[in-house]
């Protein structure tokens, strides 16, 4: 089994994503080609926001926003201590200070409480200018912004959302993608929408703001590419990716259905034997990941032994929270500052997900843990 079976998707979307890719190797634009313009138009149109700039990776697709805003040295972005560790690097990379945010327990996303307090001990040290907050919607479940809005509006600050597992959810009647000042999302292979390389694409509504990040992403390039007018990044994608994505996105909303059913699928075949997911009232996930939480770290491990001996891959996202990172360990953390953060980081455990999961599958995988957690019938 696999933890996510991109080869079952290939072989529904193959006559497409054979077709765009051979038309790429015919015009022979490799780099930001027709079909880099054309996908921009199309995630615009999913997303309902004005611009759309197609890029290199999550990653750069997050760094390129705080440099068009100008972060650097001196300044704070509020960050939660439990996501993917390019969330808190990008932060640092542009000279700022990564500050952490603890999470909710029931949807490892952004505690708008730990925020606020986190805004308040900065502004009370003195030492950084709070600039920006960045969400994460983790395993594909937006933040809660109505929450979080009015808190940075409250203290100025932008809102980056990080949607590089959330793109294409919902939230109260918006999809995730538009639901910062800017957002930005990743086609790693893996993500929801992935492509068959690294690619990312962000967000924005604001016309001067993606005027900017267009510039950014190929050198700070001015009128153009040789006319250099601010410092930039090669954040280029390649035209093969925008054509492998194009095709996908053509069922990329089907997709997220069958996920979602996975996920009840699952919930219902786990009640009682493990903490599971919960679905949230006025939200879609894109369950990017399905993650259920131990009693403990031993019954973790226990889970984990026995699916790898049933031969079922599981992953830990993630096992070290970001302020006990060794890189941030000049930042002045410790054990216990991020309660809820640290327990799901020892609790913590994601299950096979993509939408080509059997039924069979995943009763073949929840019996494997009801064993293992003595509930097997
Ligand atoms: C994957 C991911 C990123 C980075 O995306 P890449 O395309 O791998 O650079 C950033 N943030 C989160 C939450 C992610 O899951």
């Amino acid at each position: 089994m696999q933890f996510i079976d991109l080869k079952r998707q290939y072989a529904v979307l193959k006559d497409g994503i054979d077709k765009g890719i051979a038309a790429v190797l015919t015009h022979g634009r490799f780099i930001m080609g027709p079909e880099v313009e054309a996908l921009e138009h199309a995630l615009a149109s999913v997303a309902g926001v004005r611009h759309v700039i197609a890029c290199s990776s999550g990653t750069d697709a997050l760094l390129m926003p705080l440099m068009a805003w100008g972060v650097g040295p001196g300044d704070a972005v509020f960050v939660p201590a439990f996501t993917f560790f390019a969330s808190a690097e990008v932060i640092a990379l542009t000279g700022a200070i990564p500050v952490f945010v603890d999470i909710c327990p029931d949807t490892f996303n952004m505690d708008p409480a730990s925020l606020e307090a986190a805004i308040q001990k900065t502004l009370a040290e003195g030492r950084l200018t709070p600039r920006a907050v960045m969400p994460v919607d983790l395993f594909g479940l937006p933040a809660h912004y109505d929450a979080i809005d009015p808190i940075a509006r409250r203290y100025k600050l932008a809102v980056l959302e990080d949607a590089a597992q959330g793109f294409g959810g919902r939230y109260r009647g918006r999809v995730a993608g538009s639901l910062g000042d800017v957002a930005a999302t990743s086609f790693f292979p893996a993500k929801p929408l992935g492509c068959y390389g690294d690619g990312g694409a962000i967000f924005t509504d604001d016309d001067d703001t993606a005027q900017v990040l267009r510039s950014i992403r190929n050198h700070g390039e001015g009128r153009d590419r040789y006319e250099n007018i601010r410092l930039g990044i090669n954040g280029r994608l390649d035209s093969i990716q925008a054509a492998v994505l194009l095709e996908k996105l053509s069922v990329f909303g089907i997709e997220i259905e069958m996920r979602n059913d996975i996920a009840l699928r699952y919930n219902e075949r786990l009640a009682g034997l493990i903490k599971t997911p919960r679905f949230h009232e006025g939200m879609v996930s894109t369950w990017a990941q399905y993650s259920v939480l131990a009693e403990d770290e031993s019954e973790r491990e226990r889970i984990i032994a026995a699916l790898t001996g049933a031969d079922i891959p599981s992953a830990v996202y993630y096992r070290i929270p970001m302020h006990l990172q060794k890189v941030f360990a000049h930042l002045g953390y410790g054990i216990g500052d991020f309660p809820v953060s640290e327990d799901c980081s020892r609790r913590i455990l994601s299950l096979p997900m993509h939408p080509y999961l059997t039924e069979t599958e995943i009763d073949r995988i929840t019996g494997v843990i009801a064993d293992a957690v003595g509930k097997g019938k």
